[in-house]
This record gives C-alpha cells, structure tokens and sequence, in this order.
C-alpha cells in the first residue's frame, strides 16, 4: 500500500527497532531513565532552550503547554484551524478552563497579526486574561519564516504574553527554510515537536523551554497520565529519529513537489508546501475507493483531498500515484 494520509503511518526502520531493543532503561517518573534524559536534553540543545520533556503526543505536548503558561480564566490567542484550537478535543478549555481566541490564518499558514493585536483584552474584569500568543509551523504544510515568527515574537512581547509554537512538523520547515532550527525558535518561550511524524518514531513528541516552564509542565503531564516509567525503549526511537532522519526531509519535499507537478487533467493543486499537497478534483465521486483498490490510499472531505509524502512513499510509488490519478480521471 502507498499511504498518503499522513505522515504519521510511518513505521519503525529495522535500524530505529534495533536502538530501541538496545535501549538502556530506568524508570523515568524517578527520572532515571537515561535514554529519556538523553531524549530531553538533545532536543532541548538543538531547539537552543533550557529544558525538554518528553511526552505522548502532540496533543499531550501542546496541552501540557497551555497549562503550564495559561490558569483559570486565562485565555491563548491561536489560529483559527490550528491544531490546538480545532484538533485536541478542547482540552484546554475541558482540562484547564482556558478560553482560546480564534484569529484567522492567511493562505500563507501565518495568523494575521493585526486580528491577533485587536484581541488582547485590557486589564478590565469583563475579559479573560489575555496569557499566550501560539503559532503553528508548518501550517498545512506551509512554512512560517524566521521573520514572520520574529513578527509575532515582538507583538507578544509587547503585550507582555508568552508565546508557544506548535511545531509538529518544525524540520520540515526548517529544512525547507535551511535555517539553523533553534535561530528559528528563538521567539518563542515553547515548542513542542513531534517525533512521530515524518521523523519517523512510533511514538512521542517534545515539549522544550525554560526550566520553570518545563518543570510546571511536568506536574501537569503527570496528571494527565503522562509520567512513563521504562519509556527509554520510546526515547532511544526519538533519538534515532534527530539523527536519522530530520535532513532527509527534503526528499519528502521533492516527491510532493513531483506529485503536485504530476496530478494534471481534472485535478486543482490547492496547494503544495513542504510535504503536503492539497487537492481540489470536481468529479472525485468514488475516486478514494478506486484509488484504494489500486493500493493507493487517501483521505477525502468532499472534492477535497490531502496528500502526504513521508519516509515509507519512494518516488516511484509517486509515480504509481500519478499514474493512477491520471487513468482514474481521464
Ligand atoms: C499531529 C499534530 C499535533 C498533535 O500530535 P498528536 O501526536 O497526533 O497528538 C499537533 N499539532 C499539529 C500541527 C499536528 O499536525
């Protein structure tokens, strides 16, 4: 099967199974897991903050951040379909009694910072208190630059909020970009990055920033059932990961570029950034079925359709894919 859902359906590599079997183990809520420490203490130096954490997902990462800078009452400014407004269940608001403030994202993948700047509430008793400014990169695939990021760093700053970046996908926008990944993170006071996404681990994400921070995030990530005990058999796959597997990034960016320049004749590219295509295709009626019964597998809303390229689609199978497209719809 090609399986272009998302990047998330990568598997194990034989050599990741391998680190992970070799993995030297402690129990981590101790903190004596040594390949989790490890885990916490690489990702923290190559994102150039002071602290990292290592969690269950995405979700749990981000979570555990909106907690750590947000309390009662508070509320986070966040792009209107980002993930931590839209795709995690409104745990800020059902755990943490944290409102967000939805502000419209540009066909760039960037939140428009004058909406962002019109929806800091004053310091009057009617309003939630304004607490946290939270970027996404990338963003449907799209790429935030450095200065976008620094942008939205200044306006934070000025409004005295902390400011989060979501980055699940961040090497994919800092190997696009080709810019050193913590002069890119250097705004933000969090981020949380995903391992098991194009980087290929099974699970686990990374949330870094300061000491304080990370250490208030740890008491929440316990409460919500995230203290693991023997996780460095998970850690040593996140290490493996950094190492293995951030540069070769780019090839998934170059099969989504081919895969986009391929799809012609009934199909309108949406977009086509770092390694995600969007399609619109008018007559998509059963092409999902089709498309699955050729060994081709997608996910459709309506005409509309993403595609991801990651470490287990080869540039053949984009080929294969192009392929079936073009016979599919001619
Ligand atoms: C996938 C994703 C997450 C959440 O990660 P999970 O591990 O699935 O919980 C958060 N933010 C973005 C932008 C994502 O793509």
């Amino acid at each position: 099967m090609i399986d272009l859902r998302s990047d998330t359906v990568t598997l194990p590599s034989a050599g990741m199974r391998e680190v992970m079997a070799a993995a030297e183990v402690g129990d981590d809520v101790y903190g004596e897991d040594p390949t989790v420490n490890a885990l916490e203490s690489a990702t923290a130096e190559l994102l150039g903050k002071e602290s990292g954490m290592f969690v269950t997902s995405g979700t749990q990462g981000n979570l555990c951040a909106l907690l750590a800078h947000c309390g009662r009452g508070d509320e986070y400014i966040v792009g209107d379909h980002a993930h931590e407004y839209r795709y995690e269940g409104g745990g800020a608001a059902v755990l943490g009694s944290i409102q967000p403030q939805p502000v419209p994202i540009g066909d760039d993948g960037m939140i428009d910072l004058s909406a962002a700047e019109a929806v800091v509430k004053a310091d009057d008793f009617h309003f939630a208190r304004t607490r946290l400014l939270c970027l996404e990169n990338t963003c449907d695939g799209k790429v935030l630059t450095g200065s976008q990021m620094r942008a939205a760093g200044e306006l934070a700053a000025r409004y005295g909020l902390g400011h989060h970046l979501d980055g699940a996908r961040l090497f994919n926008a800092a190997v696009a970009l080709g810019e050193p990944v913590a002069e890119l993170v250097e705004p933000f006071d969090s981020v949380s990055v995903c391992l098991s996404k194009g980087l290929g681990a099974p699970v686990g994400s990374v949330l870094v920033g300061s000491a304080k921070l990370v250490a208030e995030a740890r008491k929440w990530r316990k409460m919500l059932g995230g203290g693991l005990r023997q996780a460095g058999v998970l850690a040593a796959a996140g290490l493996y990961a950094l190492e293995h597997n951030v540069e070769r990034l780019a090839v998934d960016h170059t099969n989504a570029a081919r895969l986009a320049e391929g799809l012609v004749g009934g199909v309108t590219i949406e977009s086509c950034a770092t390694n995600m295509v969007f399609v619109d295709v008018a007559s998509a009626g059963g092409l999902g079925k089709q498309l699955e019964e050729r060994g081709i597998l997608t996910t459709w809303h309506g005409s509309k359709c993403r595609l991801v390229t990651h470490l287990d689609v080869s540039s053949d199978d984009v080929d294969r894919v192009v392929e079936g497209f073009s016979e599919l719809l001619s």
